[in-house]
Order: C-alpha cells, then structure tokens, then sequence
C-alpha cells in the first residue's frame, strides 16, 4: 500500500509525510520536480527511511503525471503541489492555472484512465470565499475569489466535483483556511512576522540596532491554525466511507496586527500603535520602531476577513484541533528566535 504525495518538499506534503509514517504502514512515494538548486530541507529527515521515495514528477506536464499514476497505481493521492503564494497570483496568473488548476486535470484524468480505485485528494483554499457574504464561511458559502489564486483554486474545485459524479471517483477538494507552522514559507504574513521578531529580539539581546518589521494590510483577518492538525484532518477526509469535500478552519479569526502583538509578547516585548494608514507603526518603550507599513506589500485586491466554520469537519470526521491561535503563535515565535 503507497501514498503518492505531490508538492513533498512543502510545508503540507512534508508534514503529511511524517504523519503517515509515524501513523500507518504505508509507503510513501513523493513526487518532486527537478530543480538546478533542490530544496529539499523539510524531507531531508527522511531520505534514509526505507519506506519513503522519491520519483520525478512535474504535475504541470501531463505525460509526467500519467506516467506516474500508471506505473506507481497508488492507494492514495495527495495533491498538494502548488503555486499557493496570493500575493504572485497578479504577477504571474497563467503559472497558477497550470500549477494550480491544469494539475488537477491532468491528475484526475490520469486516475480515471489508469487506476480509477486511487483516493484523490486535491488541497482548496479559503481564497475560494473570497469576497465573503457572511461568517463564518462553510462548505456551501458562493466562491468569489479576489485573486487570480483564488481563481484557480475554484476551477480546480469544479473539477474535482465533476470527475468524482461523472466517474464514481474518490476524489475530494478539502477547503484549507490559512495553516501555518515551523515549515511555512517566509512570503507568508505569519513566518515574515514571527521571523523578524525573532531578529529584532536578538539584536536588542545584544544593544544593536535593527531595522523595524515592514508590513502591508494590518487590518485583514485571517482564521490560522497549525498545520500539522490540518494533515490529520486531511487523511481522515480520504479515509471516509464516502467522498466529500470539507472546510478546515479554527472557526477563529484574528487581525495581523493581533499576530504582530502576540508574537512580539512571546519574547517580553510590549508595543505601542500610533498613527494610521501607511504612517502607522508599533514602537516600544524606548521609542524604537518595531514595525511600520508599507504600500509596497499591499495587495492590487484584498481578501478582508476570512473565518471558516469547522462544525462538519468536528462532528463528521471526528476531526480535532489540538493547536489553538496562542499556542501557534507562541511556537513559531520560539522557534525562530532559538534558530536566529
Ligand atoms: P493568504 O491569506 O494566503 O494570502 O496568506 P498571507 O500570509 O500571504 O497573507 C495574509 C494576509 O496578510 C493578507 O491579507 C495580506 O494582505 C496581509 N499582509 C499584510 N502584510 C503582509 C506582508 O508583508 N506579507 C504578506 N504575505 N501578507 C501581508
């Protein structure tokens, strides 16, 4: 029995990796693209571990993606392979609908024609409710993205729904709000914040000067959680009598500058907001800048608030969340400032 993970090297697939070696006996296949500098560091912990491989895979080229369906014929299928970053998605729109939309096809398509028995598991995003109507938002809220991401995510929606009515597959889209953790990308608001508190606190550690945390939108809100509880909701989807798709969420939602605030009171520092709009900016006691704002991580649309609504998730799949807002924050914070 195998998994085939896309997007392994990732915050998700690498998570989802040690889940499933940790917690069952499959093997666990993951599907990695060729690059001239690999970055491979959230799975180096297991390129010795004999129930875990690596096979070459580019989901956007649908020859690579049928070759690998047809010859591996895996249990499961985890596609988290993904151009997941918003803030791109107005740069560069046609690579999130390969990445994004296309992928899924050609996945779809090559479970359908070579192992119609794989469990498919497509990773949505709360961008997909977009410009919501109310909160918090569940499996039936309308999907209207603000973003070229979130467009992407909603076709990919649709066709996971048609393939799974059209050819009895087992295939689901599990609707993901924000998940976070030590593993996540940087370009992400969370690991910016926790990173940059982590550097200010070691330069005032040691009586150095440091340049504040620059940041865009602190009034958009999001709904976080940790990651790793999100790979378990995630296998629970796929291990279902039927196939259905889910909303994961904390059914919480805090501003960024809640983040800011919390993170920078892990490590003893209390600011002070003054001003507003672009000239506003935490200081501490001493008067110093933590951070400020700027236009220039301002997104062309934003997404204000999202807060998604976990009962189904709760109550159906006996899904649990371990990690709560605080306990998050406090994590990454701590570990980054152990890292600086
Ligand atoms: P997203 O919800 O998937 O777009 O996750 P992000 O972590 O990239 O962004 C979350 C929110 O933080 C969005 O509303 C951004 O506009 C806001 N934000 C404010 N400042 C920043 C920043 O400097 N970087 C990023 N990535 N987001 C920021």
């Amino acid at each position: 029995m195998k998994v085939l993970i896309t997007g392994v090297t990732g915050q998700d697939g690498s998570l989802m990796a040690d889940y499933l070696l940790e917690n069952t006996d499959l093997d666990i296949v993951g599907g990695v693209r060729r690059l001239s500098v690999p970055n491979h560091s959230n799975i180096s912990h297991l390129k010795d571990n004999p129930r875990f491989r690596l096979i070459n895979l580019d989901v956007t080229d649908p020859e690579s993606v049928s070759y690998a369906v047809k010859s591996e014929k895996p249990e499961f299928y985890i596609n988290f392979a993904a151009n997941s970053f918003v803030g791109t998605s107005w740069e560069m729109p046609v690579n999130h609908f390969q990445t994004n939309t296309f992928s899924v096809l050609y996945s779809l398509e090559a479970i359908r024609k070579h192992s119609p028995a794989t469990r498919f598991y497509s990773a949505g995003s709360s961008e997909q409710f977009g410009d919501v109507d109310y909160a918090p938002q569940d499996i039936n809220h309308p999907f209207k993205p603000r973003s070229p991401y979130g467009a992407s995510k909603c076709a990919a929606h649709h066709l996971v729904k048609v393939y799974r009515e059209s050819y009895a597959l087992y295939a689901v889209q599990g609707i993901l709000f924000n998940h976070e953790g030590i593993r996540r990308g940087e370009e992400f608001v969370t690991r910016k914040i926790t990173k940059s508190v982590a550097r200010i606190k070691k330069a005032m550690d040691s009586d150095q000067p440091f340049e504040p945390l620059v940041l865009g939108n602190l009034d958009s809100k999001r709904d976080w959680s940790d990651a790793e509880d999100f790979v378990r909701g995630i296998w629970q989807m796929l291990n279902r009598s039927m196939p259905k798709d889910f909303v994961l969420a904390s059914n919480e939602c805090h501003s960024i500058r809640d983040f800011v605030n919390l993170s920078f009171k892990t490590l003893g520092i209390e600011g002070v907001w003054s001003g507003e709009g672009l000239n506003e900016t935490l200081k501490d006691e001493e008067g110093r800048v933590l951070v400020q704002v700027s236009e220039k991580f301002f997104r062309p649309a934003e997404v204000d608030l999202l807060m998604g609504d976990n009962v189904e998730a709760l109550n159906d799949l006996g899904w649990e969340l371990k990690t709560s807002f605080e306990d998050l924050v406090k994590k990454m914070t701590e570990y980054d400032y152990n890292q600086a």
